[in-house]
């Protein structure tokens, strides 16, 4: 079997297309959805990441700006920039790009952004919210997961997944969103015993544990879905995942590439969640 390629890039497209008819509705209320994203110092990859994602917000006609604060910034500065943000009425939603310098306390900032403008959902009244099953922003790369699944028509009920990863901001959302979906979850990590066995029971696998091509063809059931999560720069330059790709397609069904795959439904996502704030705040006024 080969398994189908699952061309997150062509989906995010397809969202988009959908993203931009409700900005152009919002314009109608004299409403422009705003992202604010918040860079300290100057990491290459953070600052790849923060233009990825304020030229998606463009692309559809949502205002983004980028605050940059050098990486000798104190953590009153940034604090203080966040405080300036939540009070702008015309900022749906505020991003810290992570990581953060080692002498700024990631938690403090993280927990400064107003709960509604929190669009990357790391605050802990969002993770509470998605916990118990209510309304709040949701993680963007594990929403994204949950939304390829969906437009690939992966009826989640009663299926295995197994998560492997249990990050705050990856692993642990996505068992509780594929929990809340009704698949039944197995949640794996660093001092899982025979990772393999558990992954070679999954129905739909996602992986997010950070190890390049560490989930090989033998560690996939027949016919099994696989999500990739990782994302790695190869000595060669090219990008490679967590799952070894060319391997597990000759036994997955489905099986999502990196480049290409969860990375573009992640601001995707982003997107998605600072447009709900948007059409929530054309609702307040
Ligand atoms: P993280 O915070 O480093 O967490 C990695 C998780 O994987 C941890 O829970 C760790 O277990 C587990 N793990 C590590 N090695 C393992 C192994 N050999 N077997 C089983 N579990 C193992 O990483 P993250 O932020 O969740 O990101 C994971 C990957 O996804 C990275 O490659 C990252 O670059 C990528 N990522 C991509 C996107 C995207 O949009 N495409 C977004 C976010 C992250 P312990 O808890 O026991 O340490």
């Amino acid at each position: 079997m080969t398994a189908v390629r699952l061309d997150g890039a062509a989906i995010a497209r397809e969202l988009r297309t959908g993203f931009a008819s409700r900005v152009e509705r919002l314009a109608a209320a004299g409403i422009r959805p705003g992202l604010s994203v918040v860079l300290v110092g100057d990491d290459a990859a953070s600052r790849v990441y923060v233009r990825n994602k304020a030229q998606a917000c463009e692309s559809i006609g949502m205002r983004s700006d980028v605050h940059v604060l050098g990486a000798d910034a104190t953590e009153a500065q940034v604090l203080a920039r966040i405080a300036a943000l939540n009070g702008d009425a015309e900022i749906d939603g505020i991003l810290v790009q992570l990581p953060l310098p080692a002498h700024i306390d990631e938690h403090a900032v993280v927990e400064a952004i107003a709960a509604g403008k929190d669009v990357d959902g790391f605050r802990r009244e969002n993770v509470g919210a998605l916990s118990q099953g209510r309304p709040g922003f949701v993680p963007c790369t594990p929403r994204g997961v949950v939304a390829m699944l969906d437009h690939a028509g992966v009826e989640l009920r009663g299926l295995h997944a197994v998560v492997v990863g249990r990050s705050n901001i990856v692993g642990k959302p996505m068992a509780q969103l594929l929990t809340a979906r009704d698949a039944t979850v197995t949640l794996c990590h660093s001092r899982t015993v025979d990772l393999a066995a558990h992954t070679r029971r999954a129905d739909v696998l996602v992986v997010a544990a950070g190890g390049p091509k560490m989930i090989g063809a033998d560690m996939v059931k027949p016919g099994a879905v696989v999500i990739d999560v990782g994302i790695h720069r190869q000595a060669d330059g090219t990008l490679c995942g967590d799952a070894d790709y060319d391997a597990c397609r000759e036994v997955a069904s489905l099986i999502s590439p990196v480049p290409g795959g969860v990375g573009p439904m992640t601001i995707a996502m982003l997107l998605a969640n600072t447009l709900d704030a948007a059409e929530r705040r054309a609702v307040r006024t």
